[in-house]
Order: C-alpha cells, then structure tokens, then sequence
C-alpha cells in the first residue's frame, strides 16, 4: 500500500481531531463573504445565495465574483425573478465574468427550479446533480452549504490542502479519488458545510500555492507534507501545455457616435453575447481575413490578446466608418458601450479603438 495510504489510515482515525481544530480555527477566522451566513449564525443560508455564489465561482476568484453577486441579487433576488428574467438581460450583467455557459445555465437552471421544484431548490446532492450547470462538485457544495447535509465537497483549494495533509504524490488524474476518498474520511457527520468552507478558507490563505504558512496553521500537526518538510512538493503538478495560438480581426464599423454590434450564433464560443463582428476565428482556426463588406479598412497599429481556457487569441481590429443602416447588427452608442454586454475580449478591443483617439 502506498505511503499516503497509511498516512490516511493513520489520521483519518483522527478526523475528529482534525475537522474539530478546523472548525475551532473557522469560527475565528471564517472570510466575511456576501453569499456566506456567518459560522454559529442562528439564520439558515439562502439556498438561492449559495448556489448562485457557487456557479459564478465555478474557475473564478473570489475577488471577481463579488461584485457580479451584489449586481446579479440586487436586479434578480431569487429563483422566480431570475427564472423570469430576460435572455439577453442576463447574458449583458455577465459579461466579463467569462466561462458564458455558466449563464445559459443559470437561467435554465433557475427555470427548472421554478417549473419543477415550486422555486426551492432540492437539498439531496443526487437531485441537485440534475440541474443544467450542477456538476459533482457543485451538487456536493450546496447540499453541505445550503443544506447541512453531509457532503463530501473537494474543489482545487481543498484539493492542495488534502493532497498536502496525506502527501499525496500521485499525479493528478490518479491523485483525484485518493484525494476524494482522503476528504470523505474526515469530513464530519455534522457540519460539514462549515468544515468544507473551512477547508477551502484554508487553502484561499494559510496553505497558498507558494509558501504556505505552515507555522500559523491550525492542522500542522497533522499535516505529513508539512511533517516532511515538504509541502510545496504537493500536489504533483504535470508540465503545462502550451495553448495552441490563433490569429483574428475585429471590425469596428462605426457611425454618428455609434458602434456596430452582432449578436453572436446561438451555439458555440460566446453564444448569444453581443460582439464586434470578427472574421470567423475559432478555438481550431484562424480567422479567414475577409472583411464583412468591401472599405477602406484602416487596421490600427495595436492588437488585443485574450486568454481562453483551450486557446489564446492575438487579434487585429479594422476599423472603418458604416452605411447607415446595416443588415449585420445593431449600431449601438458608444458613450454607452459599457451597458452592451460585450465579453471581455470585445471590450479590449473597444478599449483599444477608443484610448487610440
Ligand atoms: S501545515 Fe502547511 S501544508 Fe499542511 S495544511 Fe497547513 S498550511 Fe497546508
């Protein structure tokens, strides 16, 4: 049996020790976070808070969720009003956040929510699974959160931390289950959303990528990485990929203070978000060069590169002046650009044209 394995043997018989000095820790020092009910509050959380914190910061931090939380609770405060919702409405308040199939599948979610479950939403992980844009981890997180169900919630700051507490050296796809089965042995029967925000807290500050604080950290004494003198050394990180490079334009077609914008194919990368119209590119191509009608493009001096998760993106932006009227899109006032929705990439490219001037 591998050497982690004893080790999870060994200290899970001491869950209790650790989930109890975890949450004596969490009590103190639990980050203040608007969808959060304090540790001990006598108010339940807010189910719809919960899970819509969670969908935002499926692969975002923190940092950028918060204020896109405070804006989506304030115009949609819970399942009805967001299920109610315009499309475009919504897809416009997450601009910027990225990952745009996360707000397709809030509104289908919140829709579900409200058609099947009268507005609530179900508290078993199982049924939670169901819902458009609830994976695993997801369905995990609020039925232990929202719900005080026994959960065993593993997202990649507890991941660090359990691969950390157990040493455990396997590379990550082989690391995952160990990592899962290790978090299940010490999750406690009670509590558990506190002790899995308190895992996660943990990982957020004390048990950081690079230099964790070992010294000030409530489970040191059961941490073998640390024990080892070792704890950067886990989890086992693989050599990166290099991101496959691709090249395209955006057009600024512009007009009497107005910006001409798309609305982009109901299917693929950024479906249904407003846009510059671009020529074409894609996550496996280049776009094609060829412009939507014959002008005088001026290409500007400058370019925009945004990351994607599976690709980055140099692009070039045209620029020319539009017909009057135009069987593309819609002009749209550019003293108001920041209202349209655009995603970030489009928007640096606006910002590109504008601080050109
Ligand atoms: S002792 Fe260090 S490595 Fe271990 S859990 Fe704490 S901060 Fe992380």
């Amino acid at each position: 049996m591998p050497f982690y394995m004893d080790i999870v043997q060994h200290y899970g018989k001491k869950a209790g020790d650790i989930s109890a000095v975890l949450r004596a820790h969490y009590l103190v020092h639990a980050r203040i976070l608007p969808w959060r009910t304090p540790p001990g509050s006598p108010a339940p959380p807010n189910p719809y808070h919960v899970w819509l914190s969670e969908i935002m910061l499926q692969q975002t931090t923190v940092a950028a969720v918060i204020g896109y939380f405070g804006k989506f609770t304030q115009a949609w405060p819970d399942f009805a009003a967001l299920a109610g919702a315009d499309d475009a409405d919504v897809m416009a308040a997450w601009a910027g956040l990225g990952y745009y199939a996360r707000a397709r599948n809030l509104l289908k979610c919140a829709r579900i929510v409200v058609a099947e479950y009268g507005g609530a939403l179900p508290a078993e992980e199982e049924e939670l699974r169901k819902l458009p844009g609830v994976g695993p981890y997801t369905a995990a997180a609020i039925a232990a959160i929202a719900f005080g169900q026994r959960a065993v919630v593993v997202d990649a700051n507890i991941e660090r931390v359990v691969s950390r507490l157990f040493a455990i050296g396997e590379p990550p796809l082989r690391a995952k289950p160990i990592i899962k089965q290790a978090m299940d042995r010490i999750t406690p029967a009670q509590n558990s959303g506190d002790f899995a925000q308190a895992m996660m807290d943990l990982g957020a500050g004390l048990c950081s990528a690079k230099a964790p604080k070992c010294a000030a950290c409530p489970i040191a004494p059961y941490c073998a990485a640390y024990q080892a003198g070792a704890a950067e050394a886990y989890p086992v990180k693989l050599a990166k990929k290099a991101k496959p490079a691709r090249f395209g334009t955006a057009y600024w077609i512009e007009r009497d203070g107005h910006v001409l914008l798309v609305r982009r194919e109901g299917r693929g990368m950024l479906a249904g978000m407003r846009a510059l119209p671009d020529d074409r590119w894609t996550a496996r191509k280049d776009g094609d060069r060829l412009s939507p009608f014959a002008s005088n493009w001026r290409i500007l001096g400058q370019t925009v590169q945004h990351s994607f998760t599976h690709f980055t993106i140099e692009m070039r932006i045209a620029v020319t002046e539009g017909p009057p009227r135009s069987e593309y899109g819609e002009y749209w006032p550019i003293n108001s650009l920041d209202k349209a929705g655009l995603p970030t990439l489009f928007m640096k490219a606006a910002k590109a044209v504008l601080t050109g001037r």
